[in-house]
């Protein structure tokens, strides 16, 4: 068969522009990142997303720290085409109708990728009905179900109103999408003159559909008791198709994409080898992430490169000629991008941070794994090494979950920290971490600190972003840095790799490893080793940047995923 590959990508979430809040983190903006460099490579994907008209939240810190999240409005009808196609699903024996959006992806050799952003919020529904679109990650268990039947049924029924019906592959980032395997189902029966789907349909639905998996831990994964999904869908064969569907009285939204995915990966080699034990009865291929090396260089860095590196943002292996780039010119780059993150940083904390003054980064979700609050665990012996070793300044931002009560308590205990060392060290906490202050992050410190408790971290992106910037990582070896990490050349790691003790004892050892890493390597070679240190930067540009990019990543899901043999 000689057809055209079209694939069809599907997220939860989609970072597709810095004013548009249709993200929370990490999937989003990989997501995004991917369907740039599919823009890129003019290659024939579209994805689909939800609207989210307000956003994930916007993030207000009080004093103390305390945590106040605002709906992000915004102007939809800027950044995106209304679709006249209009679908019905039903949810509870109504019908809850469903219009796109039509957002454009632009690649940089005028490559397009339709990006269709399904919205509930029509006069035809009910005023319940019209917010299912409004809230990312937001609402009850019930809310999240709706999203998921929204995304997945009426995201396949969306693509067909539009006329894209050849379709190859339908690529589920993360199990938030499974229910469009069902709709796929539903179109087989359909095809092959029957009412309801059954087993003779699995095979061919399941030579369509690609699967990513994103967590390392069983109870990361998204599931829905079984009673709640018959009354909003109405259909036994979640029943009757136990297999496929359901365990234990509940659909797992994890199960029902492997079951229905003829290709599945985790995002790192590690977080391969855990799914592959967690799912030991399906085949885990292993694709790790990368990031879209030209959204996430700084404007100086990428001047430099556009100079010294022609054809890099054309192909990032280029980037591995970064070995040769002047020290001064590096050096001056990375300067005015950390100018730019201190006047910010200055400006909103009147923190009072300077240039010449070794600065550590750290941002991500407030989540406990990721232990925000590692650096701050030997408050005084930070402070002895700011004394003795020699100054650093610390840059530190994240939203938690509003539902998430330890990860709101995380933030107060690290603005109690940030007080009491108030006249020896220069620590400020940004509010409101997004992709703009991701990307002023990652290129404006001179370490990106990550400290996450392994297993968890399944891959792990914005050391990726740090490193295109060469900017080096001070990491806990766990997700994508297990690959990335040659000691004293492309960064540090802290602690040992993870042999399964628990988190009471592990902490404590990779605190004291970070601060012994801080004081006898990176705070000395940063200060007396300069032309070492900026070696090390150029080692992360060539020996990471060039790999951990999504044009290498959305490589390897053409050549196994979207074109790959099907029959395994
Ligand atoms: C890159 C990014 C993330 C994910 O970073 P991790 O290293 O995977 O935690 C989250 N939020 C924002 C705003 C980002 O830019």
């Amino acid at each position: 068969m000689n057809v055209v590959p079209q694939i069809a990508y599907f997220s939860m979430e989609i970072a597709l522009e810095l004013e548009m809040p249709t993200y929370c983190g990490g999937l989003g903006l990989l997501a995004g990142d991917m369907l740039r460099a599919a823009a890129d490579g003019q290659l024939p994907l579209v994805g689909v997303s939800l609207l989210h008209r307000k956003g994930y939240f916007c993030q207000k810190l009080d004093q103390q720290g305390t945590q106040s999240e605002q709906p992000c409005e915004w102007t939809v009808e800027r950044f995106v085409k209304e679709c006249q196609a209009r679908v019905i699903v039903k949810i509870e024996d109504r019908a809850v109708h469903v219009r796109a959006w039509q957002y454009e992806v632009k690649g940089n050799k005028g490559g397009i990728v339709p990006v269709y952003l399904l919205d509930t919020d029509l006069p035809e529904n009910s005023e319940w009905d019209r917010h299912i679109t409004d809230q990312l990650y937001g609402g009850n268990e019930w809310y999240r179900l709706c999203q998921e039947i929204i995304l997945g049924i009426g995201g396949v029924r969306i693509l067909r109103a539009l006329g894209h019906d050849h379709l190859t592959r339908y690529h589920m980032n993360e199990g938030h999408a499974a229910l469009l395997a069902m709709e796929l189902l539903d179109e087989h029966a359909l095809e092959a003159g029957r009412q309801t789907f059954n087993h003779d349909d699995i095979e061919a639905v399941r030579r369509l559909c690609v699967f990513t998996t994103h967590t390392p831990v069983p109870a990361g994964h998204d599931k829905f008791p079984l009673h709640m999904v018959i009354s909003a869908l109405g259909r036994n064969e979640v029943i009757e198709m136990r297999e496929v569907f359901c365990c234990e009285g509940e659909l797992n939204m994890t199960y029902l994409a492997l079951n229905l995915s003829h290709y599945i990966n985790g995002v790192a080699k590690k977080h391969t080898e855990i799914s592959q034990r967690i799912f030991a009865g399906y085949k885990i291929h292993d694709i790790t992430n990368g990031v879209h090396a030209d959204t996430w260089a700084s404007p100086p860095i990428q001047r430099m490169f556009d100079r010294y590196i022609p054809g890099w943002r054309e192909d990032n292996f280029n980037l591995r000629h970064a070995l040769s780039l002047p020290a001064a010119d590096l050096w001056d780059a990375h300067a005015q991008a950390k100018n730019s993150l201190l006047d910010r940083v200055n400006f909103e904390t009147n923190s009072g941070m300077e240039a010449n003054v070794l600065t550590f980064g750290f941002a991500r979700r407030i989540a406990d794994y990721k232990r925000a609050d590692l650096i701050f665990h030997n408050i005084e012996r930070l402070r002895e090494i700011s004394q003795d070793t020699g100054p650093f300044q610390v840059v530190i931002s994240g939203k938690s979950h509003p539902g998430d009560p330890v990860g709101r308590e995380t933030i107060r205990k690290i603005f109690r920290s940030i007080k009491t060392l108030k006249n020896s060290i220069r620590i400020a906490y940004l509010n409101n971490y997004d992709w703009e202050l991701g990307r002023l992050m990652t290129g404006g410190v001179d370490v990106w600190l990550n400290t996450p408790l392994p297993p968890m971290e399944a891959s792990g992106t914005s050391g990726m972003k740090a490193a295109v910037n060469g900017v080096p990582s001070l990491s806990i070896l766990d997700g994508w840095w297990i690959e990335g990490c040659i000691e004293g050349t492309t960064g540090w790691a802290i602690g040992g790799a993870p042999k399964n003790e628990n988190p009471a004892q592990r902490t404590p050892a990779d605190a004291e490893s970070l601060y012994d890493k801080m004081e006898y390597i990176v705070i000395p070679l940063y200060y007396r080793e300069r032309e070492r240190f900026i070696d090390v930067m150029r080692h992360s540009i060539a020996l990471n940047a060039s790999f951990f990019n999504t044009q290498r990543m959305l490589l390897q899901y053409v050549l196994s995923a979207y074109f790959g043999n099907t029959e395994e």
